[in-house]
């Protein structure tokens, strides 16, 4: 790491020693095999029971539920290192700090023990669907509908952009439950893709960047769900349950952002350092110093902001607007630095090769995903 003498207030013991032995692990089997994944567009299944087994899921779900029983910073530590790791394919953090909470904070006892344990192994793979082809931003204009049937709900609709599309067989679907009554009408359902008739998978999109993360269309046609699979038991709770958790998702987005410009330093001095022209190195150049140190800079402040954040919302106090702000800020600063970084490999920054390629590009959606960075500021500007 580049910045050891600039340990994180909210990590404890146990955090430190995690982060280790993640880090150990991605190092040794899952970055050797990172290519090919990228590759082949998707992490395999796999990779989630080889997750579960290691115990990288949902280390903040309570030990009652088959969890680690620790907190969001156990979570926060995996987050962290994937992003260093430039394994954005794994989409673990979605699934155990923003797709598990929900179940954890808003789900009832049944739907907690029915769904919890098998997250925790990654025999439930989870995705929480929100976007749709016609709205993203505008949550309340969901059109997809959950129709009350009996005992059953049946879901129509169709879903895009949804991060684990491929590899879910647990979604979490935003639904209309009464189209008349604005946000009072939006419901949160669960369904559990193997044995849904109706329900099918469309494209693994191609994207910009995120290569290997398989995020994909779903469709829903007639899908019946168990009325018991409405979160929480109550109709028309859904826009206020998501409005309750996308902090930690903006600040697990952030927290993404601080590790992947931490990564890029240290890719960037170790080039520069042994990268030679007229006849010294790269490093040499007045430019290349002036450069790093204001990119060096730029992530110290960015990651005490994110600290700063992590030790609020550890104690229960990080608030909805400086929790878009971190997401809107921090992703623009890693823009910033990995535009400077990228510049200094000189055309070897433009081969995929080499981590500062991936790092650029993949840092472009922190920009749009979890909220886009206008919609952050609105929603900052709210409270100033
Ligand atoms: C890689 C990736 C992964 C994703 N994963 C998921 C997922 O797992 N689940 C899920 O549900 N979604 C997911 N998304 C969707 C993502 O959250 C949306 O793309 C995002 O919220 C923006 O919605 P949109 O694409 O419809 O853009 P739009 O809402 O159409 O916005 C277009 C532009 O208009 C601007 N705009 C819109 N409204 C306003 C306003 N009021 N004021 C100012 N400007 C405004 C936006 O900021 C943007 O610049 C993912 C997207 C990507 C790219």
């Amino acid at each position: 790491m580049s910045l050891p003498n600039f340990p994180s207030a909210w990590m404890d013991e146990e955090h430190r020693t995690l982060q280790q032995s993640v880090a150990r692990f991605f190092a040794e089997r899952w970055v050797p095999q990172a290519a090919a994944w990228r590759e082949a567009g998707q992490m395999p299944i796999e990779t989630w029971r080889e997750a579960g087994a290691q115990g990288l899921l949902c280390l903040s779900t309570p030990a009652e539920y088959g969890g680690a029983g620790g907190n969001f910073g156990h979570d926060a530590v995996v987050i962290l290192e994937a992003a260093r790791a430039c394994l954005n394919g794994f989409g673990g953090g979605l699934h155990s700090a923003i797709v598990a909470p929900y179940l954890i904070h808003c789900g009832s006892e049944e739907q907690k023990r029915r769904f919890l344990p098998r997250m925790v192994t990654g025999e439930l793979v989870s995705a929480i669907a929100m976007t749709e082809p016609g709205t993203g931003s505008d949550l309340q204009a969901v059109r997809t509908s959950a129709r009350r049937d009996g005992d059953h709900y049946v879901i129509d609709g169709a879903k895009t952009f949804i991060t684990n599309g491929q590899n879910a067989n647990f979604v979490v679907v935003v639904c209309k439950t009464d189209r008349g009554a604005g946000a009072k009408g939006v419901s949160l359902l669960l369904v559990e893709t193997d044995q849904a008739e109706g329900f099918r998978r469309g494209r693994r999109l191609d994207k910009v960047g995120l290569k290997s993360q398989d995020t994909s269309e779903l469709f829903f046609d007639g899908v019946r769900v168990p009325a018991e699979n409405l979160l929480g038991g109550v109709e028309g709770r859904g826009f206020f349950q998501l409005m309750e958790q996308l902090p930690q998702e903006r600040l697990i987005i952030a927290l993404q952002g601080v590790a992947a410009m931490e990564r890029a330093l240290d890719e960037t001095l170790a080039y520069v350092k042994q990268r030679q022209a007229f006849g010294r190195t790269v490093w040499d150049f007045q430019n290349t110093k002036f450069k790093l140190a204001e990119v060096q800079a730029t992530v110290l402040a960015t990651r005490a902001f994110v600290d700063a954040c992590m030790v609020s919302h550890l104690k229960g106090e990080l608030d909805a607007a400086r929790a878009a702000l971190a997401k809107s800020w921090v992703s623009e600063q890693q823009g910033k630095v990995m535009d400077e970084c990228l510049q200094l490999f000189g055309g070897y920054g433009y081969m995929m090769e080499y981590p500062i390629a991936e790092l650029y590009v993949d840092a472009r959606v922190q920009r749009i995903y979890g909220g886009t960075n206008e919609i952050m500021k609105e929603l900052a500007s709210r409270f100033m």
